[in-house]
C-alpha cells in the first residue's frame, strides 16, 4: 500500500476566500493509501517547505500531493523538498486547485470551490499512485555559443560570454555589426553620441580572443537540442578575401558606380563596393553584386586594378560553414514599418515628408550632411519643423495595436537636437499621450518642452499637403478643441517598430514561438523572460518587442549569463518528462515523425546480427524531446507513452473524477 501525504495550501487568502482547504485536506484523509494531510497558509514559505519536509520524514511517506498554484509557479520547489526528504522527486504531484479553481469559482460560499478542489486533488491522487520513479537525463554540453544578430543586443551577449570564458560565434547578415543603434545620432536620455558608445564595444568584440564574427551571414538550418546544437552557416560572398584585405579604401574610392546607401536610409549614395559606414566592423568592403557592371556584364573591373593586396575576387561563392554550439542568443532585432504605408502624412508624395530614423542620420555628425539638419528637397535648414508621433503604432487599421515605446523619447530628442543645431528654429510634436517611463524619461520630455521649447500637441494630423511651396499640417489640439493648421518646412514621422520580415522564417527554423506580430515570445513573460520553448535558445533585444537600449543590453547580458550558468558543469540535468516508443507495437507509419514540432523523433532501422533490415521503427531522442505529448496522441498504435504521463497515469486520474 503506498503511504501518500496530501498538503493542502492555502495561499494566504487567494485559495482560501473560495476554497476549505481544511475540508480537502480532510476528504482526502479517506482515500486508500493517503497516511497524512494538512492545509497550511503558505506551503512554499520557508516554515512551510520545512513542514512540509518534516511530514515526509516523520509520516515515512513514498508520494506526495501537494494542492496549490499551477505546477508552473512552484513544481519545481516541491520536488526539490521531495528529493531533500528522502522521495524521488517525480513521486512529488501538484494539484491546481488555484488558476484552476479558485481564481475562476468566485463563489463566497466556497460550495464550488470546494468540491472542485476534492475532485482535482483526488485525481491526481490517483494518478500518483501509478507513478514510476523517474531519473533526471544527463547531456553532454558544447561550450560553445552562437549568437545570432550583432546588434546591440548581440554585442552584449557575446561580449559577457566570451569574458566569462566560453568561445562564441557571432552572427549577422549586415556587413557590419552595430545594428540600428549604429545609424542612432545621440541616445535618449543622457544625450551621448550613440556610435560613441557604440563602436568600442563593436572594436572590443572584433578583436575579442573568444568571438569569431561572420558578418553578411546567416543561419540557415539548426538541428540538435541543449548543449548540442549544429548550425548550418551561410556565409554570402563579398567579392573580397577577408583575409588579406587591409581596410584602406582604395577600391571604394576608385569604383566609379553608386547606389542608394541601406544605412543612410536613402538620403545619400554609397558606392558598389562599400562598408556602410566608417567604423564598420569588420572594416572589410563587399560587392553589392547585383549593381556591379563587372559581375553583371564583366565590364569594369577597377577596383581589382587598384587593390594593393589583391584581395577583389570576382569569381567568389557563398560558403556553407557548419558550427557546433551548446546555447543559442537570438537577437536579430527590428524594422521600422515601411514609411510608403503613411500616404495620408504625404511620404513619397512630399520630398520633406520623412521618418524619425532618416532624421538621426539627418543629426549625425557622421551622416550624409554632416549633421547639420538640411531639407532634403533643396538642403535649406527648415525654420519649422512638425514631428508625428504614433505613426502606426496604437493603429489596429496598420496591424500594430501595440506602442512602439520608444517613440515619445526619440521624438523629444529629435526636438532638442533640431533647437540645437537650429537656433531660432521651431518643432512642434502632435502626440496622443506622453510614455515616459524610464529613470530620468519624464524629466528628459519636460526639458524639451520647458527648455527648448517644443511645442506639444495633444491630437491626431489629418492631413498632410504642399501649398505655395510649404508643407501644411492640419490636425486637432483636443486640449484646447479647436483644429490647427501649421506651416511646415519638415515633416518627421515616428513610425512604428515591427518585427523583421525573416522572424517566421528564423523562428520556424529554431523552433521557436513568435506572437501575431512576429515578436519572438519569451518562455514566461515574467519568471523566464529571456528562455524560450526550446530548451538551450534564449533571447535579447528587440525581436522580443519594442525596447529601449538599455533594456536591450540588460536582455542580452541576462541571456548570457544563462549560457554561462548552463556552461558551468560538463553535463546537465534535463527533466525525464520524455516519450518513448514501445518497439512491439510501433508499425512505423510515421505519424508521429511528422506531428513532432521539435523533430524529436528519428526512423531508426533495426537491424539483424547479418546486417539485414528486420523492420523499422521510430526513436526518439531524448535530448530534443520536450515533453509535450503530440505524439502520443498522433500515435494511432498507441505504441508512443509518455514518461510521467503514461495512458495508465491519466486513465488513472480521469477513472477518479
Ligand atoms: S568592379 Fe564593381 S565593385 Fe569593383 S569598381 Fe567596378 S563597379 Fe565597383
Ligand atoms: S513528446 Fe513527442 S511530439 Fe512532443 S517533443 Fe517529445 S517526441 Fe516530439
Amino acid at each position: 500500500m503506498p503511504r501518500i501525504g496530501v498538503f493542502v495550501c492555502q495561499c494566504g487568502n487567494n485559495i482560501e476566500s473560495t476554497v476549505e482547504t481544511k475540508e480537502v485536506a480532510e476528504e482526502m484523509e479517506k482515500l486508500p493509501g493517503v497516511v497524512y494531510t494538512c492545509s497550511y497558509k503558505f506551503m512554499c514559505s520557508s516554515p512551510g517547505q520545512d513542514m512540509f519536509k518534516k511530514a515526509i520524514e516523520e509520516n515515512n511517506l513514498d508520494g506526495v500531493v501537494v494542492s496549490a498554484c499551477s505546477p508552473h509557479m512552484h513544481e519545481k520547489t516541491f520536488r526539490k523538498a521531495s528529493e531533500k526528504a528522502g522521495i524521488n522527486p517525480y513521486k512529488c504531484e501538484i494539484a491546481n486547485i488555484r488558476e484552476q479553481c479558485s481564481w475562476v469559482h468566485p463563489d463566497k460560499t466556497k460550495a464550488v470551490g470546494t468540491a472542485k478542489s476534492v475532485d482535482l486533488t483526488r485525481m491526481v491522487i490517483e494518478r500518483l499512485k501509478k507513478n514510476r520513479p523517474l531519473k533526471t537525463i544527463n547531456i553532454p554540453v558544447n561550450k560553445r555559443a552562437l549568437v545570432i544578430g550583432g546588434g546591440i543586443a548581440g554585442i552584449q551577449a557575446a561580449l559577457d560570454i566570451a569574458e566569462g570564458g566560453r568561445e562564441v560565434i557571432l552572427v549577422e547578415r549586415e556587413p557590419s555589426i552595430g545594428g540600428n543603434m549604429a545609424k542612432l545620432s545621440e541616445t535618449f536620455p543622457t544625450m551621448d553620441c550613440s556610435q560613441c558608445i557604440l563602436t568600442p564595444k563593436m572594436v572590443e568584440a572584433e578583436l575579442h580572443d573568444n568571438i569569431k564574427i561572420y558578418t553578411y551571414s546567416e543561419v540557415e538550418k539548426v538541428d540538435g537540442y541543449i548543449g548540442n546544437f549544429s548550425v548550418r552557416i551561410r556565409r554570402k560572398a563579398k567579392y573580397v578575401d577577408e583575409e588579406k584585405c587591409t581596410g584602406c579604401g582604395a577600391c571604394w574610392e576608385k569604383c566609379p558606380f553608386k547606389s542608394d546607401s541601406e544605412f543612410e536610409m536613402g538620403l545619400n549614395k554609397r558606392k558598389v563596393i562599400y562598408t556602410p559606414f566608417p567604423q564598420a566592423v569588420p572594416n572589410v568592403p563587399v560587392i553589392d553584386a547585383p549593381n556591379c557592371p563587372k559581375i553583371q556584364k564583366d565590364k569594369c573591373g577597377l577596383c581589382a586594378k587598384v587593390c594593393g593586396p589583391q584581395c577583389i575576387d570576382f569569381e567568389q561563392e557563398d560558403k556553407i560553414l557548419t558550427e557546433e554550439v551548446g546555447a543559442i542568443v537570438v537577437a536579430t532585432g527590428y524594422q521600422l514599418m515601411p514609411n510608403e504605408r503613411f500616404g495620408e502624412y504625404g511620404y513619397g508624395r512630399i520630398k520633406d515628408v520623412i521618418s524619425g530614423m532618416q532624421f538621426e542620420r539627418l543629426a549625425s555628425a557622421s551622416g550624409p550632411t554632416g549633421g547639420k539638419i538640411q531639407r532634403p528637397s533643396d538642403g535649406k535648414e527648415p525654420g519649422s519643423v512638425v514631428f508625428i508621433q504614433c505613426v502606426g503604432s496604437r493603429d489596429e487599421a496598420k496591424g500594430v495595436s501595440y506602442c512602439s515605446k520608444v517613440c515619445c523619447m526619440y521624438t523629444a530628442k529629435h526636438t532638442m537636437l533640431y533647437r540645437h543645431k537650429v537656433h531660432d528654429g521651431q518643432a512642434y510634436v502632435f502626440y496622443m499621450d506622453i510614455r515616459s517611463g524610464g529613470k530620468r524619461y519624464e524629466e528628459f520630455v519636460r526639458r524639451a518642452i520647458e527648455h527648448d521649447d517644443a511645442m506639444y500637441l495633444r491630437g491626431r494630423v489629418s492631413r498632410v499637403y504642399e501649398r505655395d511651396g510649404k508643407i501644411i499640417v492640419q490636425g486637432a489640439d483636443t486640449l484646447s478643441a479647436s483644429q490647427v493648421e501649421i506651416e511646415a518646412d519638415m515633416v518627421v514621422l515616428a513610425t512604428a517598430i515591427v518585427s523583421r520580415t525573416s522572424a517566421a522564417t528564423v523562428a520556424k527554423t529554431l523552433g521557436i514561438a513568435y506572437d501575431k506580430h512576429g515578436f519572438y515570445n519569451e518562455y514566461h513573460p515574467k519568471m523566464k523572460p529571456v528562455e524560450t520553448v526550446t530548451a538551450g535558445i534564449f533571447l535579447a533585444g528587440t525581436c522580443m518587442g519594442p525596447m529601449d537600449i538599455p533594456e536591450s543590453v540588460m536582455m542580452g547580458s541576462a541571456s548570457a549569463s544563462k549560457i554561462l550558468a548552463l556552461f558551468s558543469s560538463d553535463e546537465m540535468a534535463r527533466e525525464p518528462i520524455t516519450a518513448h516508443v514501445n518497439a512491439m507495437t510501433c508499425n512505423a507509419c510515421w505519424d508521429c515523425v511528422t506531428a513532432c514540432p521539435y523533430t524529436a523523433i528519428d526512423k531508426e532501422e533495426v537491424k539483424d546480427r547479418k546486417g539485414n533490415t528486420v523492420r523499422w521503427q521510430a526513436q526518439v531522442n531524448p535530448g530534443l524531446c520536450q515533453g509535450c505529448g503530440v505524439c502520443v496522441a498522433a500515435c494511432r498504435s498507441k505504441a508512443v507513452d509518455l514518461a510521467g504521463y503514461t495512458d495508465e497515469q491519466v486513465y488513472a486520474a480521469i477513472n477518479a473524477f
